[in-house]
Order: structure tokens, then C-alpha cells, then sequence
């Protein structure tokens, strides 16, 4: 990892992820998202092939996924990582033959990455029917346009795939207005305008970009799950992503809880361990007791929606709500008991505290979940009446 943090090149993928995913897939640590259960399939691919996962429920994945969350590397190195594994669900559950074929299947062998494409600089994103890209079908093509940002994974030297979610009816219902379209990276009229930084972080190699689409034109079965389907999607391909995030925030606390007591148990200030000093034996016992109650609601969370039940959707945002809160309290006390050194990159706290505050954003923000939280709440005092 400090290889990682210290390339001069940061745009690279390191030697040792491609020896680390070898060894993922020869152990059958690899693709664990794919929920079990019997899928569409894709061509070529037979039960038992280490590409098909090990067909794990979201209760079994939890704990797995929560071990991946203490490091940077290991969601990759297991092919478990965002955006990819969302994109794959997609691709899995809407994609034809011909689009399995030519991305599902190399993303699933880890051969390729992938980027999501729908967050706009221009319009307020964490509405999803607001995008303004568009994604026009004009005979037998669909013609791209817009300018996305945030699009997670565009820097990665094996992406290739961008899933783009754009404007294609502004004359149909609000939920059927956009559409999704497989755009190759190498398209002509795609083109990265720039790498951000999320609070000085690049996140590199994946890293995050401004992407700008004009004209590219694509034949028409590019479209993912038919045209104006994209909005039912986005909803299916942000909700396991959400929970994997949670999963792997608690690991990521859980981490930054074993440094706070490392630490505060070895250096010594005042005469005293200090873990004995003012509050902060009652600060660590609160973040033993935050990162385990956080714990039990994704694990139950997950159980909903391994049982496909209607009340997984508000369990989803509350989870989303309450992980990243608790992961970005947690790491803050570690980096108050590293001292100066929890703000430096000798220790991870840093990357972790911003990781647990983008995702108060990112699949949408803490204020879109309360409102579902509170519509769902407020729904039993009258129908209809509360659905705003
Ligand atoms: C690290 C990171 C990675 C990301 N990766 C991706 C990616 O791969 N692909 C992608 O498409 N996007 C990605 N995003 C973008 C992310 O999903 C959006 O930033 C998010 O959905 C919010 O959209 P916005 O930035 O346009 O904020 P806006 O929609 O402008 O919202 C701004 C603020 O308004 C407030 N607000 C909005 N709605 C409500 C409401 N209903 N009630 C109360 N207040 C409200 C909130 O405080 C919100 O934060 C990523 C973001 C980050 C930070």
C-alpha cells in the first residue's frame, strides 16, 4: 500500500495487484459480490468458473467484504471493487448477449475496468431524472453528448467501459426520460478533461474524473435494458453498491479503531497511557459501540434484501445514512489520538476519514436517504398524504 501512495506515477496499475488477483482467483476469493442464486448467465461461462463467484447471499458476502474494507488494494485484488461491481450487476441482470459477451465477461475475468457515468457538474446530481447529458437515438445509432463528473475509475489504464446515463425522451414520465449506453473509452468524442481530487486525494489509478462526450455515436444496441430504462437501473445498481460500501466502512472503522488503542496504549503524555488520559477510555468504548451497532444494522439490512423484502429499500438508506456518520466519527478520534501523525500519510487515518466522508455523497447524499427514511416512516400516518 505505501508503494501504492508513494509511485511517481501514480496512473499506473502496481505488478504486485496482478500477482495479489491471481492468487484471489486461485483461492476463490474472487467476484464474492455476485449474489448466489440462479442468474441470466453469461455464454461460455460454467458453474464452479472462478469468474461466477462463490454465490454468497449479502449476509454471507458482510463479513468478507467488511475485511476488504481495512485495506485500499483488496476489493481489487478480489475484482470486488466499486464502480465495477455495480457496473457488472448491471450488465448480469440487463445486458444482451452481445453486451455480456464483450464486457461482462472480461470485467468479471478482471481484465478490463470499468467507470459510471451519471453525476453532471452542471445540475444537481443526487437528483437522478435531473441529468441533462443526452443520450439521443437517431435510426440505428444512439448519439452521446454531455459532460459527466465524479465518474469514479476513468483514470484506471484498463478502463474501457463507461456505463453513461443520459438524456434520451423529455417527453415521457419523469422515471422514463433517460437512458443507459455502454460507451467504449476509446470511442471517438470521449474524452477525460481532468482527474479531481476528493480532499487532496487522487484515489489513483481508478481516481476520479470530469468526462467530457460529444458526438459519439454508437450503434443503438449499445443501450443497456432498452431505451428510457435508466432510472429503474440506476435504483437496482445503487443498492447492493450501497450496502458493499457500508460493509466495507465497518472494516475500514474497525481499522482505525485498532490504531487508536494501539497507539493510545503505547505513547505516553503527562505520566500517563493515553488511553488513561481525560475521556478518551469512554471516546474508545463509544466507537466500540458505534462500529458494532452499525455492524448488526448492515447485516440486517443485507437479510433484507437477500429476502427481497419491500422494507430492504428504507433499510438500504438507513444503513447509508448511519455507516459513513459512524466510519467518519470513528476515524476522527483515531486521528485526535495519533496526534499531528493521524493528519500525515504515515498512517492511513487520513485516506480513511475522507473515504468515509465522500460516501456521505456519493450514491447519493445523507439528506436524499433521511427523506426516504422519513417517507416510508411517515406513509403509516396517511396515505399519499406523506409521499413527498
Ligand atoms: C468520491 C466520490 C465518488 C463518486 N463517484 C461517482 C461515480 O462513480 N459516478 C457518478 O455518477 N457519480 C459519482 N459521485 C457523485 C455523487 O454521487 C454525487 O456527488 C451525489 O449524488 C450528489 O450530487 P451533486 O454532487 O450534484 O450534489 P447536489 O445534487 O447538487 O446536492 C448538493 C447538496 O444539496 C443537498 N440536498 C440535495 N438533495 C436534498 C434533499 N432531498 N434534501 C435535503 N438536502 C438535499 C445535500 O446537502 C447535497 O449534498 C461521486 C462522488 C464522490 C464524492
Amino acid at each position: 500500500m505505501r508503494e501504492l501512495l508513494s509511485h511517481q506515477d501514480p496512473w499506473v496499475v502496481l505488478p504486485q495487484i496482478e500477482e495479489l488477483k491471481a492468487i484471489a482467483k486461485r483461492e476463490g476469493l474472487w467476484n464474492l459480490f455476485l449474489p448466489g442464486g440462479p442468474g441470466p448467465g453469461v455464454d461460455g461461462l460454467r458453474e464452479g468458473d472462478p469468474e461466477l463467484g462463490a454465490g454468497l447471499s449479502n449476509v454471507e458476502y458482510a463479513p468478507l467484504a467488511e475485511r476488504m474494507g481495512r485495506s485500499l488494494i483488496t476489493a481489487e485484488a478480489c475484482n470486488c471493487n466499486a464502480p465495477d461491481t455495480g457496473n457488472m450487476e448491471v450488465l448480469w441482470h440487463f445486458g444482451s448477449d452481445e453486451q455480456k459477451q464483450r464486457w461482462l465477461k472480461p470485467l468479471l475475468a478482471g481484465e478490463i475496468r470499468s467507470a459510471f457515468c451519471m453525476t453532471e457538474p452542471e445540475v444537481a446530481s443526487s437528483d437522478a431524472t435531473n441529468m441533462q447529458a443526452t443520450a439521443v437515438l437517431d435510426g440505428e445509432e444512439v448519439i452521446v453528448n454531455g459532460r459527466k463528473w465524479w465518474s469514479t475509475g476513468v483514470g484506471h489504464p484498463n478502463c474501457e467501459a463507461i456505463v453513461f446515463m443520459g438524456l434520451t425522451d423529455p417527453e415521457a414520465d419523469r422515471y422514463h426520460q433517460h437512458s443507459m449506453v455502454l460507451v467504449p473509452m476509446d470511442a471517438p468524442g470521449v474524452k477525460v478533461e481532468r482527474m479531481l481530487e476528493a480532499m487532496g486525494f487522487l484515489d489513483a489509478p481508478g481516481g476520479h474524473g470530469e468526462v467530457s462526450f460529444t458526438d459519439v455515436h454508437l450503434p443503438k444496441e449499445a443501450i443497456v435494458g432498452g431505451a428510457g430504462q435508466a432510472f429503474a437501473i440506476a435504483q437496482a445498481r445503487l443498492g447492493p453498491g450501497r450496502i458493499h460500501h457500508c460493509m466495507r466502512l465497518i472494516g475500514l472503522a474497525e481499522l482505525a479503531l485498532e490504531l487508536a488503542c494501539t497507539r493510545a496504549t503505547e505513547r505516553v503524555a503527562f505520566g500517563k497511557p493515553i488511553a488513561n488520559l481525560g475521556g478518551n477510555r469512554e471516546r474508545i468504548a463509544d466507537a466500540r459501540i458505534a462500529i458494532d451497532q452499525a455492524r448488526l444494522h448492515v447485516l440486517h439490512a443485507a437479510w433484507l434484501v437477500d429476502q427481497k423484502a419491500p422494507e430492504a429499500i428504507g433499510a438500504v438508506s438507513q444503513i447509508k445514512v448511519a455507516t459513513p456518520n459512524m466510519a467518519q466519527k470513528v476515524v476522527d478520534m483515531a486521528i485526535q489520538l495519533h496526534g499531528g501523525g493521524g493528519l500525515s500519510n504515515d498512517f492511513p487515518l487520513a485516506g480513511a476519514w475522507t473515504a468515509a466522508r465522500a460516501l456521505r455523497l456519493a450514491d447519493g447524499p445523507d439528506e436524499v436517504h433521511r427523506g426516504v427514511v422519513a417517507r416510508l416512516e411517515l406513509a403509516r400516518y396517511g396515505k399519499g398524504k406523506w409521499s413527498g
